[in-house]
């Protein structure tokens, strides 16, 4: 076996490993127990080596190097904090490995912008007179990606559970809408706002996110465009290998976060 690629985080390296696996490739983790055993020398002293069998060096660098052509858009989410990496208890209870910190993708407007621009290029052919964005998430989102387009806005909200389209827009105009919503979930809040849409007598022609993360699960009955594609495995605490590793646990967002339909797997 020869060492292919170095990580100094455990769950990168298991991806990698799993990736080959899948390949039918073998593989072997180096220094996962000792990283374990001291978290502290993870970093440039101490790295989680990935091990191939030599015959199959090749195979498996081509077969890693194309998942490791990150899109621009995971680049950009990940440069702003927006996909973190560690150990996560998520709002369900469940573990996870990574995180999506929905409102670092609003803090850095030019970033927003960058985005919301990748996603009006993906619309740009549709014919549509109007972009709805569910709140919040949706909001800055979809007035950007209308902006582009030179169509009209609205946004819709929940109202005593509810959602709605928010009072006091002018729906006259509006009959052919696209969704932009920041990541897709379980497709819950989409799936609201195109019924509170129809009720309305407007059509929904597309479904844009930034992050897709159902798994493609997610099936809006038109198309659904996204920039980003995240299959986030998560555990229940009694079988999450990263307690095992003695990873320490982190509670994104648990100061002032309720429990949203959208945000949990
Ligand atoms: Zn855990």
């Amino acid at each position: 076996m020869i060492t292919i690629a170095k990580f100094e985080n455990f769950f990168e390296a298991e991806l990698a490993s799993s990736l080959l696996l899948e390949n039918g490739i073998a593989t072997e983790l180096l220094n996962v127990r000792m990283l374990s055993m001291a978290p502290g020398l993870a970093g440039q002293r101490l790295q989680i080596e990935l091990q191939v069998p030599a015959s199959q060096k090749e195979m498996a660098l081509l077969i890693l190097n194309i998942q490791d052509s990150i899109n621009p858009a995971e680049e950009l989410l990940r440069a702003e904090g927006a996909i973190l990496e560690g150990h996560f208890q998520l709002t369900s209870g469940r573990h996870s490995g990574m995180y999506v910190e929905k409102i670092r993708l609003l803090q850095n407007p030019s970033a927003a912008k960058e985005l919301c621009a990748q996603l009006a290029t993906l619309l740009a052919d549709y014919d549509i007179d109007c972009v709805v964005g569910p709140a919040y998430g949706g909001i800055a989102l979809a007035f950007e990606v209308a902006s582009l387009l030179g169509k009209s806005f609205v946004f819709c909200q929940r109202k005593d559970g509810q959602m709605t389209i928010r009072s006091g827009f002018d729906l006259n105009g509006v009959k052919r809408v696209a969704i932009v919503e920041d990541i897709v979930t379980t497709g819950g809040s989409v799936e609201e706002v195109n019924a509170c849409l129809s009720q309305r007598g407007i059509t929904v022609e597309v479904v844009a996110a930034l992050v897709d993360r159902s798994g493609g699960k997610a099936d809006f009955g038109v198309p659904f465009l996204n920039l980003l594609q995240l299959d986030i495995p998560s555990w229940e605490p009694d079988q999450c290998p990263l307690c095992a590793q003695g990873l320490p646990l982190v509670k994104p967002g648990s100061s002032d976060k309720a429990p949203a339909p959208d945000t949990t797997p």
